[in-house]
């Protein structure tokens, strides 16, 4: 299966995708987390898209189609993937689809101020990715990752004066996708505005949105 997730920064795309990728046994790609990986590594693209991504803005679609095309032609994506942060403009889902065309499009919602307070509380392990919240879903150990005991941080572009600049450039330049997709026959639309308590429906929501697409096991 070859999926995309949409849905505003916030919404609930990285916890779910992580569920969905165990249930399916597909890799979850996550443009975001590439590009934070590369800025801890310090590599030439982490420098090259550092203070891009840490004030909230793009980086050009010409580097994140570049990265995708090369990472979908890996063997690991043979039977799908789940893809969450990609494609996040038109640009990069007309490029998309000339090497990789998703057959579904699930996309996120959630209130603003849902958004808000998740964005808000977010904590994520800078080794394995883990996300947490302060309240909604915190770690067994205050401020330590479950898995690898890592302490965790909170993402420089959750900071306030940053949430709201990402969640405009959401509006200007994401939103239009979801258009794109439906025009294509290809959404789904999924309502994340449950507590964490009840992830459950959202995942039931996901999987029956997928049933329509063959061999999801
Ligand atoms: P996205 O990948 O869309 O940016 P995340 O999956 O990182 O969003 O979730 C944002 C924050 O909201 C995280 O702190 C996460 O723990 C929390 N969260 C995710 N799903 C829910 C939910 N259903 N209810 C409450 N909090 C949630
Ligand atoms: P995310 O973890 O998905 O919220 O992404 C974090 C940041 O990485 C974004 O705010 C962008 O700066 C950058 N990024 C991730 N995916 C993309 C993409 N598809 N296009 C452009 N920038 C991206």
């Amino acid at each position: 299966m070859r999926i995309v997730l949409l849905g505003a920064p916030g919404v609930g795309k990285g916890t779910v995708a992580a569920l969905l990728s165990q249930k399916y046994g597909l890799p979850h790609i996550s443009t975001g987390d590439i590009f934070k990986e590369e800025i801890r590594k310090a590599s030439p693209m982490g420098l090259r898209v550092k203070a891009i991504v840490e004030s909230g803005a793009l980086v050009p679609d010409s580097v994140v189609n570049d990265l995708m095309k090369d990472r979908l032609s890996r063997t690991d994506v043979r039977s799908g993937f789940i893809l969450d942060g990609y494609p996040r403009t038109v640009e990069q889902a007309k490029a998309m689809d000339s090497f990789a065309t998703p057959e579904l499009a699930l996309n996120f919602s959630a209130s603003r101020r849902t958004i808000i307070e998740r964005l808000s509380g977010r904590r994520v392990c800078p080794k394995c990715g883990a996300i947490y919240h302060v309240s909604n879903n915190p770690p067994k150990k205050k401020g330590i990752c479950n898995g690898c005991n890592e302490k965790l941080i909170t993402r420089k572009d959750d900071e306030p004066a940053v949430i709201s600049n990402r969640l405009d450039v959401y509006d200007r330049v994401t939103r239009p996708l979801i258009d794109y997709y439906r025009s294509r026959g290809l959404l789904a639309e999924i309502n994340s505005d449950c507590p964490i308590g009840k992830i459950d429906r959202i995942i039931e929501q996901c999987v029956k949105a997928l049933s329509r697409v063959g061999n999801n096991g």
